[in-house]
């Protein structure tokens, strides 16, 4: 047994206007709280881009919803001549919660590496946001090195060289399943995450038991159960399928697919 909340998380990636997001979160959180959903079982949270942020806090504070926020993203740095960059206190200041450090579409299409990561995590903590540090093996990595080599180091990474730890979550994403449709299996997915935490356990001790390790890649409602039924597993990041409020809300209830 473990008391480590379960959370799914959204992210939109570069997807709908702030219209659309408000149309979006609307529609999920009834959708949700028809289905009587337990957010104090099952954390919620959407990441939707930066413009969509302020519009996102105003719904969600007006309507008192349960949906947390998170960001796609963050500049390592604090304030400054970063043209295009945003910094960790302007999304502290929209109530962001979270924010995804290392997806591996920036760590591709924006060449961010370990360093780049490790020092988002820094900003994160010292901004109060709790990031999402993804990791994850590419195809080739997958077939030279096996498939928990590439997530260890680099959560060993992203983790070393700090004055001390703030809360944070590993997104277990093989980089191969992710808007391929191809999935880890529940036992790949499981067998990952325990590695990673013996890594957390070895390298920064106690922290190992209380952090979050998610899974992605192409998770769908019709999946999702199979990646939960583990104890290593503590929740989903979920892309395309978290553009719809009925694909990602049977997402968030996955309870009701698990046979206990
Ligand atoms: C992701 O973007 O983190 C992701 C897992 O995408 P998808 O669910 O579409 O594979």
């Amino acid at each position: 047994m473990t008391n480590r909340i379960p959370l799914i998380a959204g992210n939109w990636k570069m997807n709908l206007d702030h219209l659309q997001a408000i149309a979006l979160i609307q529609k999920l959180s009834w959708t949700l709280d028809d289905a009587d959903h337990d957010f104090g079982e099952v954390e919620v949270a959407v990441f939707p881009p930066f413009t969509d942020l302020r519009s996102a806090q105003t719904l969600i504070d007006a309507e008192k919803f349960k949906i947390k926020l998170g960001a796609q993203d963050l500049s390592q740095h604090e304030s400054g001549a970063y043209t295009g960059e945003i910094s960790g206190q302007m999304l502290s200041k929209l109530n962001v919660e979270y924010v995804l450090v290392g997806h591996s579409e920036r760590r591709t299409h924006h060449a961010e590496d370990d360093s780049v990561v490790q020092q988002k995590v820094a900003a994160a903590w010292a901004n109060n946001l709790i990031p999402i540090i993804c990791v994850g093996e590419t195809l080739e990595e997958l077939e030279t090195q096996g498939q928990s080599a590439v997530p260890i180091i680099q959560t060993v990474n992203a983790l070393s060289n700090h004055e001390t730890l703030g809360e944070f979550v590993i997104a277990y994403e093989p980089v191969w399943a992710i808007g391929t449709g191809k999935v880890a299996t529940a036992l790949e997915a499981s067998e990952v995450a325990t590695a990673i935490r013996e890594a957390l356990k070895s390298n920064f001790g106690e922290v190992a038991a209380n952090s979050r390790i998610l899974y992605g890649g192409s998770v769908k409602a019709n999946n999702v159960a199979g990646f939960l039924q583990s104890d290593q597993v503590d929740g989903v990041l979920v892309g395309g399928a978290s553009l719809a409020a009925e694909e990602f809300s049977g997402i968030s209830r996955f309870k009701k697919h698990i046979v206990l």
